[in-house]
């Protein structure tokens, strides 16, 4: 089945879980169907779905951590109970009791009722086979990209990070980035720390604090955004690397160097 092209921009909302979490849940143009990305907690999703008059047809998870899939096994139960059918796509490389269907790299998706062709790319790091999802001009990228920040370093490695950051940093600048979490501010302070004269991270710091101040979402982001501001994103950045290389006391030679020691840095900050 050929996907369809339409000329209006998908409906994302974001559902609100734990302290700071995104389930993000994507609106199919076909009828009331809606596919949800990482869910972490059931419940939320079940109050959204119902009190919307919509349809659960498919899941799709990032990567294992139990904010992400805790609440797979009951919305299986609950798409059962309705008797509506439901596909659950996850990593090929873990979190497999989960889901049925397993995907990776390269992959597309075109699950029939969600009716929209969904993009699969692997990005390790944050944990060995994390995956992301591009639907349209939207990538769903778990864990692995913050706005202005990235995640942690679980089972991956620094080295396949920095890679699957480069891979997403290379996606076209209008693509839309939805993460899992609100974690903007925090990363911002960070990032203002590494990178004080960056024009473009001041003035994106002062819209984010309003925004946050009138509790609205600074989700999501953007590649355009994130490739001027992050500086996970910006390790060949001459003040970059001297900031970095002034906290470490060690003189990086490459840009992996670069952010191996940045994304310690954070660790400690
Ligand atoms: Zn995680």
């Amino acid at each position: 089945m050929n996907s369809v092209q339409y000329n209006t921009p998908l409906m994302i909302k974001a559902i609100k879980a734990f302290d700071d979490n995104y389930i993000w849940c994507v609106h199919s143009n076909n009828a009331n169907y809606v596919a949800i990305v990482d869910p972490g907690d059931a419940e939320v999703c079940i109050q959204y779905i119902e009190s919307n008059s919509l349809q659960l047809s498919a899941i799709f998870i990032t990567h294992r951590h139990s904010d992400h899939v805790g609440g797979v096994e009951k919305l299986v139960s609950f798409c059962q109970s309705k008797g509506w059918p439901l596909n659950v796509y996850g990593p090929t490389k873990e979190a497999t009791q989960y889901s049925k269907i397993k995907v990776k790299e390269d992959d597309i998706i075109q699950d029939e009722l969600f009716n929209i062709q969904v993009n699969v790319i692997d990005i390790p790091g944050h944990t060995l086979g994390h995956i992301g999802y591009l639907i349209e001009d939207n990538l769903f990228c778990g864990d692995t990209l913050f706005s202005a920040g990235c995640g942690r370093i679980f089972d991956g490695t620094s080295e396949q990070l920095f890679e699957s950051l480069n891979k997403i940093s290379t996606l076209p600048e209008k693509t839309q980035v939805y993460c899992a979490h609100e974690y903007t501010m925090a990363n911002l302070a960070f990032s203002l720390t590494v990178d004080p004269t960056n024009e473009e991270l001041i003035n994106y710091y002062n819209y984010v604090k309003t925004l946050r101040e009138k509790n609205q979402s600074s989700i999501p982001t953007s590649i355009c955004i994130e490739n001027k501001i992050n500086p996970f994103l910006r390790c060949f950045d001459h003040n970059i690397k001297q900031s970095v290389d002034t906290y470490s006391h060690v003189e990086s030679t490459t840009d992996l160097d670069t952010f191996t020691q940045l994304r310690r840095w954070k660790n400690e900050f």
